[in-house]
């Protein structure tokens, strides 16, 4: 039995490397789009129907402009390095929804939500974009899949001999790679290397936005002067700021700006 679960083990290993084509690196993902992104829109919608959306106001208008200029960077950027379609599947959505929570987040597919409480410390639509290049670069890079597949492995590992992996296991295991069941909408932190890949992908694709790339290392210096007090923004639960952070932020700046000197934006707002 063990033998058999070994074997399993192994196969999925092989077969389930994806490219990250930001990086150029492997990644363990067996959880194709199809399977991952229809639980991702049904949590998203659930949760815009129990949370407050806010509609019409600028600040609203901010969050959607910011996301289609982001995402549509990503798109040319994908496209100019040999990957046209790799969005295809994605349906995005960003949404500003009322709530003094200094959260952020993008669930798999492309489903933003900005919270009103993050506002004050993003200041202004190029710290929106900091934080919007960073989440939508989880998105993208689909750490929220390779975290599926990580935990299917771990219980594979757990329930010997059951390998074929049935739907309820696999809600559970989506449930369980973003948090959800415990706070709806409030994702678990990634690893800090998934940290460091969406800073270096979000950096990129906000400068190629036409969004100043030397912002991003001032809007973590102002949430680590958030971080302090009786309550700690949850967004930064799930996103330790530290000091390589800026470090590496400020560092890849000058690389960022040429990057986007690519794609004709000379200019940062
Ligand atoms: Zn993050």
């Amino acid at each position: 039995m063990k033998k058999i679960v070994l074997i399993a083990l192994v196969f999925v290993g092989v077969s389930a490397c994806k490219v990250n084509p930001f990086t150029g690196q492997k990644t363990l993902n067996f959880y194709p789009n199809s399977q991952v992104f229809p639980s991702a829109f049904a949590q998203y919608d659930q949760f815009l129907t129990e949370n407050k959306v806010v509609t019409g106001t600028a600040d609203a208008q901010m969050i959607t402009r910011v996301g289609q200029r982001i995402s549509s960077a990503a798109e040319r950027w994908l496209t100019a390095n040999g990957h046209p379609g790799y969005l295809k599947d994605y349906k995005w959505e960003y949404n500003l929804v009322n709530d003094e929570t200094v959260n952020a987040w993008c669930m798999p597919g492309g489903k933003i939500v900005f919270y009103t409480g993050i506002l004050p410390i993003t200041q202004s639509e190029t710290g929106v974009a900091v934080v919007m290049g960073h989440e939508v670069a989880h998105a993208l890079a689909d750490h929220g899949a390779q975290r599926m597949s990580a935990g299917t492995l771990q219980q594979l590992g757990a329930v010997a001999g059951n390998i074929a992996i049935q739907d309820e296991q696999k809600r559970n295991i989506f449930n369980q790679a973003y948090g959800i069941g415990s706070q709806v909408g409030v994702m678990l932190p990634f690893s800090r290397g998934h940290e460091t890949e969406a800073d270096l992908i979000g950096l990129q694709i906000m400068a190629i936005a036409g969004y100043d790339p030397y912002e991003a290392a001032e809007l973590w210096k102002r949430m680590k002067a958030n971080s302090g007090g009786t309550a700690p923004p949850v967004f930064m639960s799930t996103h330790p700021s530290n000091d390589t952070r800026i470090n590496n932020l400020t560092a890849w700046a000058p690389d960022a700006a040429a990057e986007a000197a690519k794609f004709g934006v000379t200019k940062f707002k």
